[in-house]
């Protein structure tokens, strides 16, 4: 059987990694290097990614890959502080009781809000929420400044516009992911996992093209899909699409009729990220996320120095429309050394050594109800091509590196009884 993987990201190469052993597999890639939205980069002796990634204590599904590949042991857990600014004030929040410093709130809300919060992340099912919106659920379980001063600002950080759709069930979601504080940072950062999916599956044959982008996809009933790149037209029996369904589309205009099932049309958050390299560890803490600076979307700064003893720190920044210019680079700088300042009065411009800016396009689907309820099960890829964006994994419905090993996983599983049915018949 032969199988085409669009995408060198970490779905892309999970995927690969666990059919080639079994099947003819080929991975095509229109970037220089693997990794996707996990790629990184070597400067002055350290590997660095792009946007910083961290491993959940919850994470069991890549965390099992990491074990089977070997790497667990290069995973190093701390339980790093987490500042939330507010007001001039820094709250640590680190534990339940940490939410009764938070101000504004009486103490009977700070109360509703915590229980609110360990009873959701106790939750095991989670049926009754498909179709609520997160707003209306807090607003059910809490008064409503707590969602205004608490919840809010999250899903403006990273919603932008669309805060208001967000689905319950990414909420809840991210309750389970957080249930146990401790965070995992692998050594070498996750370029170590893409070097040895990469070793592994170029040891198994299969074969890994960079720098070379599929400009179209076709099916045909008799000799499957064919993908066309520049170079070359190449026939498979099976497609496994690791890009945006967006993207999928772009490469074949009427790729909803091999779905069994309606997809809507889906919303898309871009991202950006400042990386400074900093003289000496901002603060002690290591995710920061500041509310209430006078007209301006809150900020998350990630400080690496608290996990690796590295001192870089991240800023995203995620939105939904236009793209970023470097007039936009040098406005957040700005933004960013005066925000700097403020969490640490001892910084100045100097503890700049360098700096980077990345941005990438549709990174993640708003995590809507439209969306959430348009995902499809794998039996709905019952043509050949299968799209993890829109397989439906539950509960996870987080775009994280745990739910692509997920994925990559079911899809890798279907492909493999189909291949022996069809071996069989
Ligand atoms: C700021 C930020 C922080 C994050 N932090 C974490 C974290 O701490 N923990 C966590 O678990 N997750 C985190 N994530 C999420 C994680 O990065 C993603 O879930 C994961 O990397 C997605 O991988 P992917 O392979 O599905 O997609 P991508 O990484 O986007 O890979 C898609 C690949 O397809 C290639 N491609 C596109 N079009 C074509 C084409 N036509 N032909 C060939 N190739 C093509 C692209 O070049 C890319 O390499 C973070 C994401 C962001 C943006």
């Amino acid at each position: 059987m032969k199988v085409a993987v669009i995408g060198a990201g970490i779905s892309g190469l999970l995927t690969a990694f666990h059919l080639c052993r079994h099947c003819e597999i080929i991975v095509f890639e229109e970037a220089e290097r693997v990794g996707g939205l996990s790629a990184g980069f070597n400067y002055q002796g350290y590997f660095l990614e792009k946007y910083n990634h961290f491993f959940s204590a919850e994470d069991k599904h890549i965390l099992n890959t990491l074990e089977e590949l070997g790497l667990y042991d290069k995973l190093y857990w701390a339980r790093p502080k987490q500042v939330f600014f507010s007001k001039g004030r820094q709250i640590s929040l680190n534990s339940p009781w940490d939410l009764l410093k938070l101000d504004g709130l009486t103490l009977a809300d700070k109360f509703r809000l915590a229980s609110f919060m360990r009873s959701a992340a106790l939750e095991r099912r989670m049926d009754f929420l498909v179709n609520t919106d997160a707003a209306g659920w807090i607003k059910q379980k809490c008064p409503d400044k707590v969602y205004e001063r608490y919840f809010r600002p999250l899903f403006e950080f990273k919603f932008g516009s669309s805060f208001a759709d967000i689905s319950a069930l990414y909420l809840w979601a991210r309750f389970k992911e957080k249930k146990n504080k401790k965070i995992g940072y692998l050594k070498g950062g996750v370029g170590v996992l893409h070097e040895c999916l990469v070793r592994h599956i170029q040891e198994n044959n299969g074969g890994i093209f960079l720098k070379e982008p599929i400009n179209r996809l076709t099916y045909n009933p008799t000799s499957g899909w064919q993908l066309r790149s520049l170079k070359q037209a190449m026939d498979f029996d099976a497609v496994v699409c690791c890009v945006p369904f967006k993207k999928v589309e772009f490469l074949c205009a009427d790729v909803r009729k091999f779905l069994d099932g309606s997809v809507p049309q889906i919303k898309y958050l871009n991202v950006s990220s400042t990386l400074l390299h900093l003289e000496k560890p901002l603060k002690k803490g290591y995710w920061f996320f500041i509310v209430d600076e006078k007209d301006s979307a809150p900020l998350v700064i990630i400080d690496t120095s608290a996990l690796n003893g590295q001192p870089f720190v991240y800023v995203p920044e995620y939105t939904r429309g236009n793209s970023f210019s470097e007039k936009d680079e040098n406005i957040r700088l700005d933004r960013i050394k005066s925000v700097l300042k403020n969490v640490n009065p001892d910084f100045n411009n100097n503890w700049i050594r360098k700096s980077f800016f990345f941005s990438d396009q549709d990174v993640e689907p708003v995590a809507d109800n439209a969306f959430l309820s348009g995902l499809l099960n794998i039996d709905d890829f019952s043509q050949g091509i299968f799209i993890p964006e829109l397989l439906s994994a539950k509960p996870y419905y987080l775009k994280t590196l745990n739910s692509c090993a997920l994925k990559a996983k079911i899809i890798a599983k279907r492909i493999l009884e189909k291949n022996a049915g069809s071996s069989t018949s």
